[in-house]
């Protein structure tokens, strides 16, 4: 029997760390829910104090950022809905329990051990 309970405040906690983190670069687009990444200089005081090469530089940089963050931030809110629902720890391919030392070693864990590598084929 999975302690869904210390999981849950597991991810609620990181879920909480990764929202801040977000907000320092990225904008929530609640009507899509997405994550957008705030312009460069737009939170200096002093933005001629940066040249355009190294704005774009950052921009890139920091989409970069915001799109790794923003698969974590939908990983973790999957699986608090997961957990809601009941079907947390179930391999979203197979159906069957996925194995608890996987879980335990990746609590985001979508799939069994069987079908840890098809796993990035499943929808965001
Ligand atoms: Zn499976």
């Amino acid at each position: 029997m999975l302690d869904t309970n210390s999981i849950r405040s597991a991810l609620e906690a990181k879920l909480r760390s990764l929202v801040s983190e977000l907000q320092t670069i990225a904008v929530l687009n609640t009507e899509t829910d997405d994550w957008e990444a705030q312009p460069v200089g737009a939170e200096s005081a002093e933005p001629d104090s940066i040249d355009g090469a190294d704005v774009v530089e950052e921009w890139n940089e920091r989409h970069a950022t915001v799109a790794v963050l923003e698969v974590d931030y939908r990983n973790v809110r999957r699986a608090l809905q997961k957990i809601e629902d009941g079907t947390y720890g179930t391999c979203e391919i197979s159906g069957k329990p996925i194995e608890p030392e996987r879980l335990a070693a990746n609590p985001l864990a979508r799939t069994c051990i069987t079908h840890m590598n098809n796993e990035g084929d499943l929808p965001l």
